[in-house]
């Protein structure tokens, strides 16, 4: 923990060593959260911070607060005020992520009805390099276990109980010597990572899960798409996938805010391609990057950019 660092909740700033919940919390016993990742990419040219697309993330999470019945007393913008405040107030000159979590604060067990439950909001800032080591391509595994569908679980928004399964699958494919794991749905189709959305690129076509195939809407999936067609003309495509697909792709990758654009050189022990970065990949990811951090000025619409210490 950084000393001196400050998190959101009870609707104030307090210091992140006082930002604690009772072992009652339901939200603590059964997974009634809704939670986001966002980044906040430090440009040190520039001496200021740009959150990416931060109030598409809180749309999402209010879209997650409405399945879970959490009433927060704050719109979009209100939370996208809160962030900004939150990190001119830490001030931190160096990439970090952003957490803000909405979830079932009553001090309730053995009570599973929402709408009886009441709500609470906290947001913490943290230093955050890579998640995945993305200078190279990745080992992938198919994971044993499936990614659930959307009529087990809403698997479109962040709902924190979720995640049991993709912390299971992580885990099994990181134990197993690999980087990450790929889902499958129930049928057999591909799904996504464990934290990540996938793509592939066949015959210079770019294609992806569609939203009803349970993968998670994400932000960067979504930031891709729009990359992919308006700048380097592409046709992306959102279908569902087989598995042997992707071991006969020309290029695959992964995308997320943690991850961001991640290529994959191997899965299940086949090679990807060449096993090397694929030229669209790559291309992509330049755009990305330069994207994320305030240097593309025909997204800068996607950038909320944060001075430390304000002003
Ligand atoms: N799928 C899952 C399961 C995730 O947790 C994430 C990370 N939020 C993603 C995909 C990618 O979403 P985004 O690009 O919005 O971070």
């Amino acid at each position: 923990m950084t000393p001196d660092a400050y998190a959101f909740l009870g609707g104030k700033q307090v210091p992140l060593k006082d930002a604690k919940v009772g072992v009652m919390t339901h939200a603590l016993h059964y997974g009634t959260a809704v939670f986001e990742g966002i980044r906040g990419n430090w440009n040190e040219e520039h001496g200021k911070m740009y959150v990416f697309r931060l109030r598409e993330h809180y749309e999402r999470l209010l879209r997650g607060c409405r399945i879970l019945r959490i009433n927060l007393p704050y719109t979009a913008d209100d939370l996208c005020q809160i962030t900004v405040d939150l990190l001119e107030k830490n001030g931190y000159r160096q990439d970090v992520y952003i957490r803000p979590l909405a979830f079932k604060g009553q001090e309730a067990v053995a009570n599973l009805k929402l709408h009886e439950l009441s709500d609470e909001f906290t947001l913490v800032v943290l230093p955050f390099g890579k998640y995945i080591d993305n200078d190279r391509p990745i080992r992938c595994q198919t994971s044993s276990w499936r990614r659930p569908e959307d009529a087990i679980m809403p698997t479109g928004v962040k709902i924190t109980g979720l995640y049991t399964t993709s912390i299971l699958a992580k885990t099994e494919a990181i134990t197993a010597g690999y980087d990450e794991a790929v889902l499958l749905n129930w049928d057999g189709t591909v799904s996504e990572g464990s934290g990540e959305n996938l793509f592939m690129v066949s015959n210079g076509r770019i294609s992806t899960p569609s939203e009803t195939d349970n993968c998670l809407l994400g932000i960067t999936r979504d930031s891709v798409i729009q990359l992919a067609r308006e700048q380097l003309g592409m046709e992306v495509v959102e279908r569902r996938i087989h598995r042997s697909e992707l071991y006969l792709a020309d290029e695959v990758f992964l995308t997320g805010t943690a991850a961001h654009i991640t290529p994959m050189g191997e899965l299940d022990n086949r090679k990807v391609g060449d096993g090397e970065t694929g030229p669209i990949t790559k291309k992509l990811q330049d755009l990305y990057f330069a994207t994320v951090k305030g240097n593309t000025p025909a997204y800068s619409k996607w950038c909320t950019a944060v001075t430390p210490g304000g002003g």
